[in-house]
């Protein structure tokens, strides 16, 4: 949006609108890759009968199917993959096209930070049949133009691209290519931008965070990231998603203790907590190594709010297997979970594999597990009735006019559960994007509501 922008165009959201329509799409998983389908189908329709004189497919789709995107959807004028965004200029006429005879795709140097952990052995994928030749090695920097699409108080920064992570039920290194950060300064220079443009909470993103600065040889990077960003006196709240398990540190962990404007917040997706899963998942650990490590989480950070996610039945989870999980959901007492029903992907290690679940028994074990944590939501949310926090108000809420809508440092933007306000002092006009003191006065089985003081 930020290169279409400062090419010229102007933005809108209504497809109608458009005189070129870009689909950013994922295919991460297949209901992923239907939506995505459904959309550029239903977007095709405003170039044969309406507006529209450009249909662009952009993303990770390309990745995977440029060459089906442009046979079976003729309508597809261009497509831009996870590596070339700036083609998205030349894809939409922005730009002079390419000469004839040359690549239609400018070719990015390669990262030598990832090449240099491949050397290490680091990255653990040998063969690759991803659509492209060469992985994707794009990495914005401080420099991209860029576009916030979320609310003007709160932004997300990505840190890195990539990941070198084995695990057999994901293809997203195959769309994603290598691990690679970026530098040190491009992202303190971008939170300083965004905080001075009036960013309040920044949420920091990558496929895999707490690798962040590995291939420059930085230890502890992610702690030493988030202590210089903490030094940004208007950022209100900062927190990182998608902790890699055993990557959680010592020093990460008192980094986030040490500062109050770093939220006490850890999402790590644990995906299993069975030895033998994890093992063919190709991850490692089990229920007894992650106790330990929430107990000491818990302990460097007071007031942690844990959030976790799994996948329910990868190929041969036995009974036995998934007791095992639901036991280990009982006792970690998380804050917020998420549950994803195992999806076979081609290209995935795991879509090899034997012993598949049936759709209907996965579906029963994912509302088993949902409704194990279900009620340890509704106790860890009934605790929090009383108490006092800070709260970003969001503006109306989505369900009812009636009532406004926000969150604490507890709420990722997005992910988790929402907090309801239906009170506040007649002397003050609520202003969405403000951070207000709020009391919690009911309960839910996952939301809040609260009232301001
Ligand atoms: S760490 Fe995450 S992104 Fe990387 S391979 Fe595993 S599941 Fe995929």
């Amino acid at each position: 949006m930020g290169l279409l922008a400062r090419a010229g165009a102007e933005l809108s959201t209504r497809a109608e609108d458009a005189d070129v329509i870009v689909v950013n799409t994922c295919s991460f998983i297949e209901s992923a890759q239907q939506e995505s389908v459904n959309t550029i189908l239903e977007m095709a329709a405003h170039k044969t009968s309406g507006r529209a004189k450009k249909l662009i497919v952009a993303g990770c789709l390309v990745e995977r199917y440029r060459e089906e995107i442009r046979k079976r959807i003729p309508e597809v004028d261009a497509v831009v993959g996870t590596g070339e965004l700036q083609n998205i200029l030349s894809a939409a006429g922005l730009e002079t096209a390419p000469a004839p005879g040359s690549s239609p795709f400018v070719v990015l140097p390669s990262r030598p930070e990832g090449e240099a952990r491949e050397a290490q052995g680091r990255f653990s994928r040998g063969e690759w049949d991803g659509a492209v030749a060469d992985l994707p090695n794009y990495l914005y920097d401080d420099e991209t133009p860029r576009i916030l699409a979320t609310p003007k108080h709160t932004a997300y920064i990505k840190i890195a691209e990539g990941c070198d992570h084995p695990c057999t039920f994901c293809i997203i290194p195959q769309l994603r290519g290598k691990f690679r950060s970026r530098r040190f300064e491009s992202v303190i220079a971008e939170a300083e931008r965004l905080a001075l443009a009036g960013v309040r909470e920044i949420t920091l993103i990558g496929q895999d965070t707490t690798c962040y600065g590995e291939d420059f040889g930085l230890k502890d990077g992610l702690a030493l990231l988030l202590e210089k960003l903490a030094q940004i006196e208007d950022l209100r709240w900062i927190r990182f998603l998608y902790a890699y398990p055993n990557k959680i540190t010592g020093k990460l962990l008192e980094t986030i203790a040490a500062h109050e404007n770093i939220c006490s917040y850890m999402d790590v997706p644990l995906q299993h907590a069975s030895a033998s899963v994890l093992k063919r998942m190709k991850r490692g650990a089990g229920a007894d190594v992650f106790l330990r490590s929430i107990e000491k989480m818990r302990r460097v950070i007071p007031d942690l709010t844990l959030r976790t996610s799994f996948i329910v039945g990868f190929p041969g989870e036995t009974e036995k297997e998934f007791e095992e999980l639901c036991e280990f959901v009982r006792e970690a007492q998380f804050d917020w979970m998420g549950t994803f029903s195992y999806s076979d992907q081609e290209g995935a290690d795991a879509y090899g594999l034997e012993a598949k679940l049936s759709t209907r028994e996965i579906e029963r074990r994912r509302k088993q597990l949902m409704e194990i944590q279900r009620r340890i939501s509704r106790k860890r949310k009934k605790s929090l009735v009383g108490r006092e926090f800070d709260l970003v108000l969001e503006g109306t809420s989505e369900e009812t006019d009636l009532l406004l809508e926000g969150r604490t440092s507890m709420h990722a933007p997005e992910i988790d559960g929402k907090v309801f306000v239906n009170d506040f002092p007649p002397e003050i006009a609520p202003e969405p994007g403000n951070f207000y003191r709020c009391q919690i006065t009911e309960s839910h089985d996952y939301d809040l509501v609260a009232r301001i003081l």
